[in-house]
């Protein structure tokens, strides 16, 4: 006999979810989080299609459609000529809310279906898997008092899932591979109030390196660039810095307030070797890495766990849960959004010269009207 069906070892926005939709199927869940507080990083910002069928799956759609900001297409562009132009149709609009928005809604709605679901301070340091059910080893952090206090406990569960994230010890401990896939650069980012209001977002592939411009809920608006300086001079530019760089790419002048600096993240593209090992399921960052350019990690994690749940609760009813297809399935979604994530990438980079008119000539086709319905199904995940 476990002490839970299931724990789910982080809170991120995918374990949150999986958590969410086995609670509301009745089951024992319980979601362990290293954080004490809530990681208010704006990450994620793109929820698409498929990401908006499981937040409707457990009933938050509405809510997030209330407070997001609907994509109705964009624009690509080089040296201030648009070379494509999409629109998305109204059934496939991507719905822009911030990430650390979307996590308070999983937060909020587990809440309501399982109130003490959610162990903050809880960071598992260490897993053993045996034929009928999985015994961790957890750090109970208790900030409660004037001093921090740490226990460690056992906990056992019929099954864990690993959602922790990208640099995930569960998937180190059971020493299952990391392996590297193509597609690596590094980017500056920065969200910052924007008037100029829309909902469109600009995708600017010029001879200098990609800069992107997507409309933000709340009057705001991100603006991402591929970051083309030496590895000596990468410390956070300067707000001026960045505006200039931004400038002299797009002739635009964004309006970054003085005194703010952009973030700077690298992508890189990873893939589990395996995602399942007997008991103990990866999910999300922990099973694949997926470039953010293109927008997809997130939203692929959800559809993960719209199939992770269902196997679980056959599991637990004692029926026979198809766990290598659901591997080969999440192996498969994930190098095909790998794939499109590099593209991306690959139209983003310096380019001048015939290599750069070629590219520019590729642009243009997929924005001709026969392929634009692909090419907006692509970028809005048909088919992942
Ligand atoms: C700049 C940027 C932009 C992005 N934009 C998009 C986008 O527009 N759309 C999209 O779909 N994706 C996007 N992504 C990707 C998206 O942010 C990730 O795919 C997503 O956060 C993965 O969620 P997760 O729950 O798997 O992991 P995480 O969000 O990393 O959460 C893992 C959690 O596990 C916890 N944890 C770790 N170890 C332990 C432990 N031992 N015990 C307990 N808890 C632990 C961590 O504290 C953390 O809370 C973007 C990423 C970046 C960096």
């Amino acid at each position: 006999m476990s002490d839970h069906d299931v724990v789910i070892v982080g809170a991120g926005p995918v374990g949150l979810l999986l958590a969410c939709l086995l609670a509301q199927e009745g089951i024992d869940v319980v979601v362990c989080e290293r954080r004490l507080d809530v990681d208010d990083r704006s990450r994620a910002i793109g929820i698409h299609p498929p990401g908006l069928q499981t937040l409707d799956a457990v009933g938050l759609g509405e809510r997030a459609r209330a407070q997001g900001l609907q994509l109705d297409g964009g624009e690509v562009l080089c040296d201030g000529r648009t070379l494509a132009s999409l629109d998305f149709p109204p059934a496939r609009r991507v719905l822009i809310l911030p990430q650390d928005r979307t996590d308070a809604l999983l937060r909020g709605r587990l809440a309501e279906l399982s109130g003490d679901a959610l162990r903050r301070g809880h960071t598992v340091r260490g897993i053993r898997p045996d034929d009928d059910r999985v015994h961790l080893t957890v750090a109970v952090d208790d900030a409660s008092g004037p001093d921090m206090v740490s226990a460690q406990r056992e906990l056992t569960a019929s099954v864990v899932v690993a959602a922790d994230g990208v640099r995930s010890g569960i998937r180190d401990s059971l020493g299952i591979g990391w392996r590297a896939r193509a597609g690596t650069a590094r980017y500056l980012m920065i969200d910052v109030p924007d008037a100029s209001g829309g909902a469109r977002a600009q995708l600017h592939c010029a001879p200098g390196g990609l800069v992107e411009s997507f409309p933000l809920p709340g009057g705001r608006r991100r603006w991402v660039a591929l970051d083309g300086r030496e590895e000596r001079d990468r410390s956070a530019p300067a707000a001026e810095m960045f505006r200039d760089a931004i400038r002299a790419r797009t002739g635009i002048t964004p309006d970054i307030p003085d005194g703010e600096r952009p973030v700077a993240f690298r992508a890189r593209q990873h893939l589990a070797a395996r995602t399942v090992q007997g008991r103990v399921i990866l999910l999300g960052d922990a099973a694949h890495e997926v470039s953010p350019i293109g927008g997809q990690g997130m939203n692929l994690g959800w559809s993960d766990a719209l199939r992770v749940a269902s196997a679980i609760d056959r599991m637990l009813r004692g029926g026979r849960a198809d766990l290598r297809g659901i591997e080969g399935r999440t192996r498969r979604a994930a190098s095909a959004a790998q794939r499109r994530s590099r593209f991306y990438m690959s139209m983003g980079r310096p380019s001048h010269g015939l290599p750069l008119h070629a590219r520019n000539a590729v642009i243009r086709v997929l924005g001709l009207a026969p392929l634009r319905g692909s090419a907006a199904g692509l970028i809005t995940m048909r088919g992942i």
